[in-house]
């Protein structure tokens, strides 16, 4: 301990100097070394601390007598061992940057700016699935927490500024001394701000947010599936202290449709023919979902119960590519006629004729082919 320099020396005063003056030069030389004007400097902070401690010791009077009389040695024997970190001289002395850093130097500075982001908010948005298939535009209305407009946010109306702590004297937590150990705990009357209000905004009782309405129009682009969610940036919550807001996320519920069944990019339908128009072909008509007209679809001759017909590009558009649409799957379904005329029962009864004599060599066929096995 006997290498350690001369307190005086270090705060550059004499031995018979004042309190003042003491104070006076630490101060100039806390703020030259201070770590935030000098980050990342090893040096700057060996002298930030020494002059603490210099200072710690000169300032009080029975520490100084006995520095005097005994040295660095005599300290020793008091249980002053120095300062153990930055947070110990800026919650000792913090009252010494005041008038440079704002209120408590760092510590307070510190806690004073912590900011936070918004929270991200959720809107459930139902469409019908002509409306998921052409995209559109859509005012949304929702209540959603924002900077109070009367305060901007601070709490505190406008005009009156914030007080300093009267509890912590700005620094944010309060320092019990017992013993050689110091306690600290965060100020119960400013939660740690260092700054209490005097005029709170009457607008938002100083909490700094209101509900307000807001209205957001939504972009929908054409392609969007159930759960899709389009990102509204920064039209979320605003943030704490200067923090940024949060985003808004639009969530899209698509409706079944009542003809239409959707598979990803796919369109998949049943129109229903009867056993003629299958066995003869024909032209049915869907519905479409751009516009309200009808789309003509070739039924093939011979088309069978159950068959797939599939429209390449007449499905949804795809929402990520930008560009192109998926398939439209038709299935045929035959319907069998359940009462027939005594007209229709003849001709059915003549195409059966036909069909026997078609069928009669073909199981003839059938069974030569049976007994060769
Ligand atoms: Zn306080
Ligand atoms: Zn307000």
């Amino acid at each position: 301990m006997s290498d350690k320099s001369d307190y005086y020396e270090i705060l550059g005063v004499s031995r018979d100097s004042g309190e003042d003056e003491i104070k006076k030069s630490y101060r100039k030389l806390a703020l030259r070394y201070h770590p935030d004007k000098n980050p990342g400097n090893t040096e700057a902070e060996e002298r930030f601390k020494e002059a603490a401690e210099a200072y710690e010791v000169l300032r009080d009077r029975e520490k100084r007598r006995i520095y005097d009389l005994y040295g660095h040695e005599g300290l020793r024997g008091t249980g002053f061992t120095g300062f153990g970190g930055f947070e110990d001289i800026f919650s000792t002395f913090g009252d010494i940057f005041e008038d440079f850093f704002g209120l408590g130097g760092r510590r307070s500075r510190r806690t004073r700016t912590r900011t936070r982001r918004g929270n991200d908010l959720r809107y459930d948005l139902e469409l019908t699935l002509e409306e998921a298939y052409r995209g559109k535009e859509e005012e949304i209305v929702f209540e959603k927490w924002e900077s109070c407009d009367i305060c901007s946010g601070t709490g505190i109306t406008p005009g009156s500024e914030p007080a300093v702590c009267p509890t912590c004297h700005g620094r944010g937590e309060s320092v019990h001394s017992q013993g050689f150990f110091q306690i600290r705990t965060t100020c119960s009357t400013c939660n740690g701000a260092g700054q209490v209000i005097v005029d709170p905004c009457r607008r938002c009782k100083s909490s700094g947010r209101i509900k307000a309405e807001r209205r957001v129009l939504v972009k929908i682009p054409p392609g969007v599936d159930t759960g899709t969610q389009l990102r509204m940036e920064r039209e979320g919550e605003s943030g704490e202290n200067g923090g940024p807001p949060g985003d808004l996320f639009v969530v899209i519920y698509v409706k079944e449709h009542e003809f239409f069944l959707r598979d990803g990019h796919d369109l998949k339908c049943q129109v229903t023919v009867s056993f003629v128009q299958a066995g003869l072909g024909d032209e049915v008509s869907i519905p479409v979902l751009d516009n309200n007209e009808e789309r003509r679809i070739t039924i093939p001759e011979g088309t069978q119960p159950g068959e797939i017909i599939r429209l390449k590009g007449k499905g949804m558009p795809i929402l990520r590519r930008g560009r192109g649409y998926g398939d439209l799957f038709v299935q045929v379904a035959v319907k069998i006629p359940t009462r027939l005329s005594q007209r229709q029962r003849d001709l059915l009864m003549e195409f059966s004729e036909l069909e026997k004599q078609k069928i009669g060599t073909k199981t003839k066929d059938f069974w030569d082919k049976i007994r060769g096995i």
